[in-house]
C-alpha cells in the first residue's frame, strides 16, 4: 500500500461572513490515522472538504508526501484522496461491482474488464464479493459502507479520509465498519477519520485532533488527550460524550 504524509498549515476558511476554519494545522505522518473530534459545527467535515479542495482554503497550504498541492489540478488531488461519508451515495441502479469498478473505468481509464477485476478483488479485501452481482439497496447500512469503502480503495488512493462513516448505521452494523477502518489503520494507510466513536479515536488512531469553533483546541497521542485534557473546552466536550 502506498501511503503518504499530509499536512494542512494554518487553513483559512470562511462561508460568507462566517470563520469556519481559523488556522488549522493538521500533521499525519505516513501511515498513520489521526482522529478529529469535537461538537457538532466545529468545522470537522469543512476541514477535510478543505484538504482535498472541495472548498478551496482562503489561506494557508495543503502539502502531500511533503509537497504542496495547492496548483494541482483539483480533481486530481481528490483521485489521491478517498473519501468515505456518512451517506453511502452509491448508484441504487447499479450492481455493487459496478459502482466499486466505475471510478476506476470512468476516471482513471483502466480497461473495463480489468476495472471490474479490480472491483472484484477490493470486494473481496472488504468480505463482499459475493454480493458483486446485487443492488445496493438490497445490502444492509453496513454493507453498503464497506462497498463504499471498497469504492474509495479500488481508486488506489493515497489517503483516506473518513467523516462520520458509521453516524448513519443502526448500532449493531457500526463494529464491522470501524473494524474494517481499523485493519486498514494497521495496513498502514494515511487516514483522518472524523468519528464520534471515542472507543475508536482511542484505540486505533495515533493522534486526535480536537476542534471547537474553527480552531484546533487540542492535540496528542490519544491517552494524553483523553485520560489528561488540558483545556475546559475538550473536559467539556469529553464529559458530554464519553
Ligand atoms: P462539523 O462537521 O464539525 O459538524 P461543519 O464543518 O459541517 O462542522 O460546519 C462548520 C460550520 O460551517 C457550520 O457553521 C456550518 O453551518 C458551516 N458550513 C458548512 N458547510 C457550509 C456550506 N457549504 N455553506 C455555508 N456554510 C457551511
Ligand atoms: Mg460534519
Amino acid at each position: 500500500m502506498s501511503s503518504v504524509s499530509l499536512e494542512g498549515k494554518d487553513i483559512h476558511l470562511s462561508f460568507g461572513k462566517n470563520k469556519v476554519l481559523r488556522g488549522v494545522n493538521i500533521d499525519v505522518a505516513a501511515g498513520t490515522t489521526t482522529t478529529v473530534i469535537g461538537p457538532s459545527g466545529s468545522g470537522k467535515s469543512t476541514l477535510l472538504r478543505a484538504l482535498n479542495r472541495l472548498h478551496e482554503p482562503e489561506q494557508g497550504d495543503i502539502l502531500l508526501d511533503g509537497k504542496s498541492v495547492l496548483k494541482d489540478n483539483p480533481d486530481e488531488l481528490r483521485q489521491r484522496i478517498g473519501m468515505v461519508f456518512q451517506q453511502f451515495n452509491l448508484f441504487p441502479h447499479r450492481t455493487v461491482l459496478d459502482n466499486v469498478a466505475l471510478g476506476p473505468w470512468k476516471l482513471q481509464g483502466l480497461p473495463k474488464e480489468k476495472a471490474h477485476a479490480l472491483a472484484l478483488e477490493q470486494l473481496e479485501s472488504v468480505g463482499l464479493a459475493q454480493k458483486a452481482q446485487s443492488r445496493p439497496g438490497n445490502l444492509s447500512g453496513g454493507q453498503q459502507q464497506r462497498v463504499a469503502i471498497a469504492r474509495a480503495l479500488a481508486m488506489k488512493p493515497e489517503v483516506m479520509f473518513f467523516d462520520e462513516a458509521t453516524s448513519a448505521l443502526d448500532p449493531e452494523l457500526v463494529k464491522g465498519v470501524l473494524a474494517l477502518m481499523a485493519d486498514l489503520a494497521k495496513g498502514g494507510m494515511t487516514m483522518v477519520v472524523v468519528t464520534h466513536e471515542m472507543g475508536f479515536a482511542r484505540s486505533v488512531s495515533d493522534r486526535v485532533l480536537f476542534m471547537d469553533h474553527g480552531s484546533v483546541v487540542e492535540t496528542g497521542p490519544p491517552a494524553a488527550l483523553f485520560d489528561d485534557p488540558e483545556s475546559d473546552r475538550l473536559k467539556r466536550f469529553l464529559s458530554e460524550v464519553l
